[in-house]
This record gives structure tokens, C-alpha cells and sequence, in this order.
């Protein structure tokens, strides 16, 4: 009998077994307040579909509402911004769970460069 996989992180946030600050949801994706925040704003956007990483959805349609969801989200909040996406522990993913992260909010000043 194989061993049921573990609701991750997000899966546990989007039933609210976990509290977060919710900034927008929608039936298939939800956006929450990061709680170590990289910038004076930062938000996830997360799909409700679980996959691990960003390049585990292989479909163009639901690849461009993710996107489509963050592009909507930051632009309700911000002027300009940076997206991001850490895919696998190489690149930086801790969750695995895929997810977007919104960064802005320097009011004027200059983001860190890549790598920065
Ligand atoms: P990544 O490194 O791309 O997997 O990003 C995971 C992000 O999730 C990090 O920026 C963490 O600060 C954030 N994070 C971890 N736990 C929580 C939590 N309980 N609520 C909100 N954000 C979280």
C-alpha cells in the first residue's frame, strides 16, 4: 500500500489549515502575502492545481492563466514589478509547489540586479 503524498505548504494554505494573508483568490488560483518578504511587497501566486514546479504544466492554456493571474495580480497593486519563478532546489525552490512571485514596490529605487 503505498503511502498517501503529504498536502504541501500551499495545499495546506488554500484549505486555510494554515493562516496567510490572502490578497486575491479566484476558483483556480489564490495569492497570498509572502511571510519573508524579498520586497516591500511580495506575493505568491498560486495555482489550486498542484504540481511541483512551474515546468510540470504542460498545457499552453493553463501555462498562460498562471501567468495571466500574476500579471492581473501585481497590476492591481503595482506599477512596475518583477516576476519570478525558482525552479527546483538548483534554482532556488524551497516549496514544491509551483508559484509566482510578485516582487515590487521599491518606490523609485532600483530593485537588486540578478544575482544581487
Ligand atoms: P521558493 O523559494 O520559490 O520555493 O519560494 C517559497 C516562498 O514561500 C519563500 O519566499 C518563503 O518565504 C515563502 N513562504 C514559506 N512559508 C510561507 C508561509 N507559511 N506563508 C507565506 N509564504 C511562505
Amino acid at each position: 500500500m503505498s503511502e498517501a503524498a503529504q498536502p504541501t505548504l500551499f495545499e495546506r494554505i488554500i484549505a486555510r489549515q494554515i493562516p496567510s494573508t490572502v490578497v486575491y483568490e479566484d476558483n483556480d488560483y489564490i495569492a497570498i502575502q509572502d511571510i519573508a518578504p524579498k520586497a516591500p511587497v511580495h506575493l505568491l501566486v498560486i495555482p489550486k492545481r498542484m504540481t511541483t514546479r512551474l515546468d510540470e504544466i504542460e498545457d499552453a492554456a493553463e501555462m498562460g492563466r498562471l501567468w495571466l493571474t500574476a500579471v492581473k495580480v501585481a497590476q492591481g497593486r503595482l506599477q512596475d514589478y518583477r516576476l519570478v519563478v525558482n525552479i527546483g532546489r538548483g534554482g532556488g525552490q524551497e516549496v514544491f509547489h509551483t508559484h509566482i512571485h510578485i516582487l515590487g514596490g521599491w518606490d523609485g529605487g532600483s530593485p537588486v540586479g540578478f544575482g544581487g
